[in-house]
């Protein structure tokens, strides 16, 4: 079976007119902050795939199926905060936002992101293993919509149909049916307005309606991901708004004695009332970098006091620090999940999902990564990964025990130890502005929940879950396969959907990328 379809030159170049046509009118756009000028600004195409990549059926709809466990998890997990201060006292840049924590609030916003890989070992079978799961700032989601869509349009155009219909080896004709539609947006915004909707009217006096708060990066290139959630608030007649991260917080920001958050915008008259914040969503603040050096001092105080008041936070500090890499793995240990799961099917759901995951301090299974880590040969099957956001931070295979070798050991606690994903590689054409490549890829799949919660005080759950959506969204991104990392917005991948097929097709199509 081939896919995609042999395609003429003439064909491929009609494709690639088509996608620029459509990203640019939707706006499947990364913005060239370099070029802001007065008056005007340039953009580019994000990373796209020419066409949907190949991805087991069975296998999609079983992580959409564990979202809703994962949602309760990490909830649970964000409640926990003896557990999670036990399982993070040694890193730096989590004391750093533990300082900032405040015990105020019981009511929770996750917009999650689990992210996986496909795993296929040696008997032929293929997996699902998580990659990572994100508490903070779940990017791509916007793009993944897009790009979907635009796959969806251009199969209804007749545009994946083969050049020439009587080709040697019969190829996959993908149809609609193939196509899932991704409902991120919708899905974030629902999240949203149901944390605006629980937080009720303004408490303060001071103010007379209530408004959503993004916290944001200053020259922000990924605007295309962000700006669609707060345009579609306003359409729900939400007042939202961008404010930087962190001396624009500390200046439009002020806390009422009874710890209401109020943002005064600079746009309107002094006069005019101040808004009252209901939900703080934080698109920046996840790097450790935005709270040290120059202005880091403002970041945290910034920080603090938006956690200090009464707004629903998305994340919370504690929910942010479930999404550090070492949190990951603890849940990985032997006995762990039954601390925050009461149903065996759920553990064994989630626990079939984990890589083989160890730390790298000072335990027994501290010792035995360290000395997996360090052996040449061993360390090839392994990824070493630090508790840090954003992509770029990993040290792959062979490369690790050098990295250890200048790494003084007592900061070796810092890092997990993760054993390789090894994707099975399917054939697709991925374009960017480096360029069209036609080769083997490997997909990742990110599913996003959107789950209200309140702490309950009770002991199975620490958590009463008030609203959880059901998963119908995702990202998916798709790099070749030659790439250990991946960040799109970053040129190490791009935005994909899926094409659902049975495990049998998938695995065909592997074994003929493999072959050519
Ligand atoms: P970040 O927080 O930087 O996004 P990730 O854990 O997602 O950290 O790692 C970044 C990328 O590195 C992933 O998207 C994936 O491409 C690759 N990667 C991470 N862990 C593994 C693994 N265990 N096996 C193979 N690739 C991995
Ligand atoms: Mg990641």
């Amino acid at each position: 079976m081939e896919y995609p379809p042999p395609f003429s030159d003439s064909h491929l170049e009609n494709l690639v007119s088509e996608i620029k046509d459509w990203q640019i009118t939707h706006g499947s756009l990364l913005k060239l902050v370099n070029t802001d000028q007065d008056n005007t600004v340039l953009t580019h195409p994000v990373g796209a795939c020419l066409l949907a990549t190949l991805f087991p059926k069975e296998l999609f709809e079983q992580a959409l199926g564990l979202q809703k466990v994962y949602n309760k998890l990490y909830a649970q997990v964000a409640e926990d905060e003896e557990w999670l201060y036990d399982t993070l006292k040694d890193d730096e840049f989590a004391k750093t936002l533990w300082g900032i924590h405040e015990e105020v609030k019981k009511e929770g916003l996750g917009i999650f992101r689990s992210d996986y890989m496909l795993d296929a070992n040696p008997a032929g079978q293929v997996k699902l293993k998580q990659v990572e799961f994100n508490t903070i700032s779940c990017a791509g989601g916007i793009h993944s919509n897009l790009v979907s869509d635009m796959h969806r349009h251009l199969q209804r155009r007749g545009l994946y149909l083969p050049a020439e219909l009587s080709a040697p080896t019969p190829s996959i004709n993908i149809s609609a049916s193939h196509l899932p539609p991704s409902h991120t947006l919708s899905t974030i915004i629902s999240g949203l307005v149901s944390a605006h909707k629980l937080y009720g009217p303004p408490k303060s006096p001071a103010a007379e309606q209530t408004c959503i708060l993004f916290i944001v990066q200053p020259r922000n290139f990924n605007i295309a991901d962000e700006r669609p959630i707060d345009y579609a608030l306003w359409d729900q007649n939400i007042p939202t708004f961008r404010v930087e991260l962190s001396p624009a917080v500390l200046a439009q920001t002020s806390l009422t004695p009874t710890r209401e958050l109020l943002y005064h915008p600079p746009s309107r008259p002094v006069a005019a009332l101040p808004l009252e914040v209901s939900v703080v969503y934080f698109r920046a603040g996840f790097e450790a970098e935005e709270y040290s050096g120059p202005g880091g001092g403002d970041a945290r105080e910034a920080r603090a006091r938006l956690e200090l008041s009464r707004a629903v936070k998305c994340p919370s500090i504690l929910s942010h620090l479930t999404t550090f890499k070492k949190v990951q793995q603890a849940l990985a240990m032997p006995g762990v999940l039954q601390r925050f799961l009461s149903s065996s099917s759920e553990v064994v759901g989630i626990a079939n999902t984990f890589a083989r995951l160890y730390p790298m301090d000072a335990s027994t299974a501290g010792l035995e990564a360290r000395k997996l880590a360090m052996d040449g040969e061993a360390s090839m099957g392994y990824v070493l990964k630090p508790s840090l956001e954003g992509g770029g931070h990993n040290i792959y295979g062979s490369s690790i025990p050098a990295f250890l070798a200048c790494t003084p050991e007592e900061k070796w606690s810092r890092y997990i130890l993760m054993s390789k994903i090894v994707s099975p590689t399917v054939h697709n054409l991925l374009m960017s502005p480096q360029g069209l490549y036609n080769g083997p890829v490997i997909s990742e799949l990110g599913v996003f929940g959107v789950c209200l919660w309140r702490r309950s005080g009770e002991a199975e759950g620490r958590v009463e879950i008030i609203a959880d959506r059901e998963p119908c969204c995702w990202s998916f991104k798709t790099k070749s396969a030659g790439v250990d990392e991946m960040s799109v917005v970053k040129g190490y991948g791009c935005f994909d959907s899926p094409a659902l097929v049975d495990n049998d097709v998938f695995m065909a199509c592997c074994r003929d990328a493999e072959k050519s």
